[in-house]
């Protein structure tokens, strides 16, 4: 069996008349995600990093931007997709830890349901889902609330 590992990193600019949608929760808040897709900026940084783990390239090249196929999809369908080419690479997730750098909306009361949609989805267990949260200390674009990142790292067992 070989261990794999993979990282991946999203930036989504906010904006209004965008839903704020974070691992598939649907959080209140005034602004939100500008993108082709729903840009679920936390599904598009998980995404890459499995993509990467097992050397496949990333999302751009798997689902492309310009498609109207993926227009306003649900980012959901997109990881659902790509834990199908998981699968078809012999390969299981071994954990998932995120951090989302996010100055507005409070994320902590909504960690939980993230982390509860990620494990259902990947059917990961709850305690190899890691989510964290934290500001950018009002430092940059990211610090004064334009846009959220999300970096991931996930671990793939190969058989
Ligand atoms: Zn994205």
């Amino acid at each position: 069996m070989e261990i794999l590992i993979g990282n991946g990193y999203d930036l989504h600019r906010l904006v209004t008349k965008r839903d704020f949608i974070l691992g598939g929760i649907k959080i209140d808040y005034n602004k939100g995600f500008l993108a082709h897709s729903d840009g679920d900026v936390l599904f598009h940084a998980l995404i890459d990093s499995l993509l990467g783990a097992l050397a496949l390239g990333d999302i751009g090249g798997h689902f492309p931007d310009k498609s109207p196929e993926y227009k306003n999809i649900d980012s959901s369908i997109l990881l659902k997709k790509t834990l199908e080419l998981v699968a078809q690479n012999n390969a299981r997730i071994g954990n998932i830890d995120i951090n989302v750098i996010c100055q507005a909306p409070k994320l902590a009361p909504h960690i939980l349901s993230i982390r509860e949609n990620i494990s259902k989805i990947t059917e990961v267990p709850l305690n190899r889902v890691s989510v964290k949260a934290k500001t950018k200390e009002k430092v940059d674009a990211v610090g004064k609330g334009k846009a959220v990142e999300v970096f991931c790292s996930v671990l793939l067992y190969k058989d």
